[in-house]
């Protein structure tokens, strides 16, 4: 995976490929398709299959003030590790080369864990080394993006020796992965740069948690998650995330998200709070594992009513119900798009006014043909 264009992490061919390994590709890669089963659980329209949904926070203070939300996904990497259900974490930190970077790190220790906790919205490929996972002879708890998570559920599928060596798969809600160049506009906002900035977090340490870059002259910036997020990274996001239907962690047995009170373009009502995480068990395992985790008192639980979730979570909201007309705007100018199957997308689109489909049609298609021009105006 190297790093183009705007700040993109793409992969990059440094051989011929087979055509089984062509295959292979086409099979698992979620950027050409996602396939999913709802196998009798519930399947809300805009959420998917799931098999519980609560809120929920670590009780180890400290983990809940790192997280993003209520640290209860770091929380449950410690438990999987203390309980002996994996002997190592896949993950994504902070890259010690790019303070607004990505490195994917393998966690043994619950330190190691509360360091990479809290979202870092910028590029990262915690698959990229999976090979290398298969031949190390332990076995790994995986965390990873929504897509991340379908790609590795949709690999075992069809190679089941990695689901022994990856038992447990888990992820978050996703809006979209912004560009380097997104970060890169954060410092600048705050009024420093890449050379002056020696570590950078996105968020966590409270909840939402403050962007913030500590100079290497050892002073600190910082901005609030809806400056940051709001109006500099949410508008870096690549063109593929436009088109996600699935930005629920479906192919995960759990997935973490906010689980805030919300104003209607679901930004918190208040400034900073204890955090708190949405946790939904999508699978049976992720159920029992959460319920473990509770019975040793790591995490703590409410009940959560799912109806709530289309209030708190606007992005996933919209992004989901236009997701049909956007695809119909890409297909009727030939551009490739994503082999979709059992993600209800005709039924989230006609949750949408004939008015709003209409807007999103036209915008997809007004970007498409700007990047088309700008692209042919660049190679000319
Ligand atoms: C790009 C992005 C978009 C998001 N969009 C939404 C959204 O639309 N709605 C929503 O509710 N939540 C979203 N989140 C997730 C949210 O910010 C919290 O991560 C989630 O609520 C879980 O919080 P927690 O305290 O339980 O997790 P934590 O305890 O903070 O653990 C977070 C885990 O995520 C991993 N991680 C962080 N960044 C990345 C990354 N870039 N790639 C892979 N793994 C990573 C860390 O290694 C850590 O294990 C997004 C996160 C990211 C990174």
């Amino acid at each position: 995976m190297e790093t183009r264009g705007r700040g993109w992490l793409r992969p990059v061919q440094t051989a011929p490929l087979t055509e089984a390994q062509d295959r292979r590709i086409a099979e698992i890669c979620p950027g050409l398709g996602q396939t999913v089963e709802a196998a009798g659980r519930p399947d809300p329209v805009l959420w998917g299959p799931y098999v519980s949904v609560q809120t929920g926070w670590a009780t180890d203070p400290k983990v809940r003030h790192a997280g993003s939300s209520g640290g209860a996904l770091s929380m449950l990497l410690i438990h999987l590790l203390a309980e002996g259900i994996v002997d190592a974490v896949v993950q994504t930190a902070a890259s010690p080369a790019l303070s607004i970077g990505n490195t994917t790190v393998i966690s043994t220790l619950p330190d190691q864990i509360v360091a990479a906790a809290g979202s870092r919205y910028a590029p990262s490929a915690p698959l990229a080394d999976l090979s290398h996972h298969l031949e190390d002879g332990r076995r790994f708890a995986f965390v990873g993006k929504p897509c991340d998570a379908a790609a590795l559920r949709a690999l075992i599928a069809v190679e089941p020796r990695y689901g022994q060596v990856f038992p447990v798969i888990l992820s978050f809600f996703c809006a979209g992965v912004p560009s380097h160049t997104g970060g890169t506009e954060v410092l600048r906002a705050l009024g420093t740069s890449l050379d002056q900035t020696q570590s950078f977090r996105f968020r966590g340490n409270g909840w939402p948690g403050r962007a913030t870059a500590v100079l290497t002259d050892g002073s600190e910036r910082s901005m609030s998650y809806h400056d940051s997020w709001g109006r500099i990274l949410s508008r870096h996001l690549q063109h593929r995330c436009k088109v996600c239907a699935d930005g629920t962690g479906i192919a995960a047995d759990l997935v973490c998200a906010d689980a805030w009170e919300s104003d209607e373009a679901g930004y918190p009502v208040f400034e900073e709070a204890e955090g708190t995480s949405l946790i939904v068990a999508r699978t049976h395992w992720g159920a029992k594992l959460l319920a473990e985790a509770e019975a040793r008192a790591r995490i703590r639980t409410e009940p959560f009513n799912l109806d709530d979730l289309v209030a708190i979570q606007p992005g996933q909201r919209e992004r989901r119900r236009a997701l049909l007309v956007r695809l119909a705007a890409l297909w009727i100018l030939g551009r490739p798009i994503p082999r979709y199957s059992g993600l209800q997308i005709w039924r989230a689109g006609r949750q949408n006014s004939l008015r709003k489909n209409l807007r999103n049609f036209a915008g997809m298609l007004r970007r498409t043909l700007m990047r088309q021009s700008t692209s042919s105006a660049i190679k000319k």
